[in-house]
């Protein structure tokens, strides 16, 4: 093997090297802040749902730079021109915000108010579970706004994804619907 072919070899795992260094990193950015997250507006104290840029967070990672940025909030348009302050919200607990642990959270260990089945955590692939109000009226939390849930929570109560197509049949087509004893 020639000194050249050395070389070369050399540089092309230098090269390997320092890109696995800078890829993971921002690779881990991205899966870290990807994702709805529901957080407190520092302004208006209210829940608020937002996206951060992951894709720019992990190109800024790649590049050696750290640049946190939303890329939509429920209160833009309106003020699209915010300083971000909740962002610090999301750096210090990534997970806790994620509107998918939030929901999940909610749900497990409770039970379905009609069939009683109790809630594990929930799984992507699985139909969405749904909440029932005052109204009597089920609807699946995916349909509702996210920056809705928190308050949704506390004052509706679980629904499984059984039941809650058993009750909108019952609820739009209840001419179809025969109640037997047991
Ligand atoms: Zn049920």
């Amino acid at each position: 093997m020639t000194t050249l072919t050395l070389f070369a070899i050399a540089l092309v795992a230098l090269a390997v090297g320092l890109f696995l260094t800078r890829i993971i990193p921002a690779l881990q950015t991205y899966f870290m802040y990807r994702g709805k997250r529901l957080i407190t507006c520092p302004e208006t104290l209210v829940k608020e749902a937002v996206d951060v840029a992951a894709g720019r967070a992990a190109t800024r990672i790649f590049i050696g730079e750290s640049d946190l940025r939303l890329d939509q909030c429920s209160r833009w348009p309106e003020r699209r021109d915010c300083g971000q302050e909740c962002l610090s919200q999301i750096e210090a607990d990534p997970e806790n915000c994620l509107l998918w642990n939030v929901v999940s959270n909610w749900y497990e260990g409770q039970d379905c108010v009609y069939c009683h089945r109790r809630f594990g955590r929930l799984h992507h692939l699985d139909h969405a579970p749904a909440l029932v109000g005052p109204d009597h009226k089920t609807i699946e939390w995916k349909r509702v706004r996210p920056e809705r849930l928190p308050e949704l929570f506390s004052t509706c109560k679980p629904v499984c994804w059984s039941c809650h197509i058993a009750e909108t049949f019952r609820r739009e087509r209840p001419e179809l619907v025969v109640d037997r004893k047991r």
